[in-house]
């Protein structure tokens, strides 16, 4: 009777090792890895494209501006001119006008040099951002990829454990309780195995020998365990 119990509960811990192994596997995927370290660079990658879009912005507010400005001068620039060409102006105001035109001809040179300076500023900044751009988007497909993978691939690993997971519920049907609370324990503290093969003298789970006075002390119990590492031995 016990002896069958141990040789059900081998069976039971093979079915266990073989669930171990594709849990570790579920979660050892190397794309796992690939897909954290995508996810991080394209935080990185986006944080860069918010301080790059935010200068943008910056310089397109100044130019903007500038332009606006730039406007109310020409604006201003032909006023003045249309009164000095209509004439009936003193020669004092003549005068006058003269000069303000050519003070808002200077101004208004001046206010071009720096529109199309900021233009030649604003072209790299924004040949960066649309890098930047294509740059998310690459890392975006390949984490998308990656993800798609990952899923397939639990799909399988999964169907493959419920399929481990029926088989393991009739592999404990004959068990006796109290075996199996002590095989739970000892699967906990003994990397899995809880329960191992003695063959010709030799343990299973811990691979050494038993002199024949340690087998045979071993081997009067009902539950019979490896004197060195105390796993259940089936002989
Ligand atoms: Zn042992």
């Amino acid at each position: 009777m016990q002896l069958t119990s141990l040789a059900d509960l081998l069976d039971l811990q093979e079915i266990d090792l073989q669930i171990d192994r594709l849990l570790e596997q579920r979660q050892s995927l190397p794309e796992l890895a690939a897909y954290k370290s995508a996810h991080e660079e394209l935080k990185r990658v986006e944080t860069r494209r918010e301080g790059e879009a935010a200068d943008l912005r910056e310089l397109e507010l100044e130019l903007d501006k500038a332009e606006g400005e730039l406007e109310i001068l020409e604006a201003k620039l032909e006023e003045h001119e249309t009164r000095l060409f209509a004439g009936g102006m003193s020669g004092r105001e003549t005068e006058h006008m003269r000069l303000e035109v050519q003070s808002l001809k200077g101004q208004r040179e001046a206010m071009e040099e720096k529109v199309l300076g900021m233009l030649e500023r604003i072209d790299p900044i924004r040949a960066t951002l649309a890098e930047t751009e294509a740059e998310i988007a690459r890392i975006e497909g390949a984490r998308s990829e990656l993800e798609t993978s990952i899923k397939g691939q639990w799909k399988t690993i999964d169907a493959e454990l419920a399929r481990k997971e029926e088989r393991k519920l009739d592999a404990l049907a004959p068990i006796d309780p109290e075996l199996l609370e002590m095989y739970e324990k000892l699967r906990q503290i003994k990397e899995g195995v809880a329960i191992a093969v003695y063959d010709h003298g030799v343990c299973g789970g811990c691979h050494m020998a038993l002199s024949p006075a340690e087998q045979e002390e071993a081997f009067a119990s009902d539950l019979p365990r490896c004197v060195h590492c105390r796993r259940l031995l089936v002989a």
